[in-house]
């Protein structure tokens, strides 16, 4: 089936109207009508190949929302007029040590875990292509199921990605009441970031170098904002952190924050810039056993733990509404870390 999308034909070519092709819905396939996609600072690094291994056209898109359209005779959990969300994932191997313990995310089979956009499908070496378009057709483990309200739907689509990317790390390393957690770069996942971290009962410090951004930080949540370009700032947190969650899309000073962990305290690097951090001192590390650590979105099974925990307590994203033809402004702007704090595209209007 042939259906409308938004594609880069190259790392220089703005995103421009295409068609790609969907293909049946097989057993357990459920085919889904696209009402909203976030924007995600990846979609960006993408599309513009900043990162290697880039394959065109690229239709990128992650946060997906939608309807089920129609379903395979196999599938049992969707039925035709749900609302459902597809993230980053749209399939793994399913049964090697991380898919067995629900971390499709880190699959370690032969192909490892499929990207919905940017994928390497199976034997066939064809392209998979992202929710800038008007519908997708996934295998029903890879599709979660909403149970916001129908008018929060746009707010929800970058739970998708921001907010299971945050929610991830802040339970594997245990963020809860009596945690002091810093969150670093207030874009899409760090505003998340700090709902997450502030509803888990943790004291919240957000990190930003945009001093706009500080009272919106306290009414995201925050229980303290700190502009991190002000060194007298930082000073005052030395030593004073159980975790800090860093979502900086750029190359940038980590020893600045590593100095702000307690002793045993870890910051984990969840931002992917195009060019790597200078080199963090050792001597930050060693003399007080912090760590630095990594982590990839999260698994279906946590995905569907957060999206029901921020269902039940209310969170959302905050959203900027575009129509698909401004997604190249909106890459500008995010460019510059002026988005407040996710644009978010009403498929409507491709
Ligand atoms: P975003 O909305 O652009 O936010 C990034 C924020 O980082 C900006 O708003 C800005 O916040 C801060 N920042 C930007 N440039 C900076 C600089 N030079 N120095 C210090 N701070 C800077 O991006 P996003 O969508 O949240 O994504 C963030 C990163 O995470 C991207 O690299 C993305 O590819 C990556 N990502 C990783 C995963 C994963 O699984 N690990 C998943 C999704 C995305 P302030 O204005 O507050 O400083
Ligand atoms: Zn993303
Ligand atoms: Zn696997």
């Amino acid at each position: 089936m042939q259906i409308k999308a938004f594609a880069a034909q190259s790392p220089t070519s703005p995103l421009a109207a295409t068609t790609i092709a969907r293909r049946e819905t097989g057993p357990k396939d459920v085919a889904i009508d696209i009402l909203y996609c976030g924007v995600c600072h990846s979609d960006l690094h993408a599309a513009r190949g900043e990162w290697p291994g880039m394959r065109y056209p690229l239709v990128p898109g992650h946060e997906i929302i939608g309807r089920v359209s129609a379903t395979g005779d196999l599938v049992k959990a969707q039925q035709v007029g749900d609302i459902v969300g597809v993230g980053c994932m749209v399939d793994s191997c399913r049964h090697c040590y991380s898919c067995d313990d629900g971390q499709e995310q880190y699959c370690e089979g032969q192909h490892g875990w499929l990207q919905t956009y940017n994928g390497w499908l199976d034997g066939s070496g064809e392209n998979t292509y992202g929710g800038y378009s008007a519908s997708i057709t996934v295998d029903e483990h890879f599709v979660l199921k909403i149970r916001h309200q129908e008018e929060q739907l746009a707010a929800v689509a970058p739970l998708l990605c921001a907010g299971i990317t945050t929610w991830s790390p802040l339970r594997h390393w245990d963020v809860g009441p009596g945690k002091k957690v810093g969150i670093v770069g207030i874009g899409g996942l760090g505003h998340m970031g700090i709902k997450l971290a502030h509803a888990l009962g943790a004291h919240v410090v957000a990190f930003t170098t945009s001093p706009s951004k500080v009272q919106d930080a306290r009414d995201l949540g925050a229980d303290e904002v700190v502009v991190s370009r002000n060194p007298d700032e930082m000073a005052a947190h030395a030593r004073s952190f159980d975790f800090i969650l860093n979502t900086v899309a750029a190359p940038h000073d980590l020893d600045a924050f590593t100095a702000l962990l307690k002793r045993d305290g870890t910051m984990t690097l969840v931002g992917v810039p195009d060019s790597p951090h200078p080199s963090p001192s050792v001597a930050n590390l060693i003399f007080s056993r912090r760590q630095i650590a990594g982590s990839l979105i999260g698994g279906i099974a946590e995905t569907q733990e957060m999206l029901d925990f921020c269902a039940e307590h209310g969170i959302t994203s905050d959203v900027e509404m575009i129509a698909m033809s401004d997604i190249e402004p909106a890459f500008e702007r995010m460019k510059k870390s002026n988005v407040k704090y996710r644009f978010v595209i009403d498929m409507a209007t491709i």
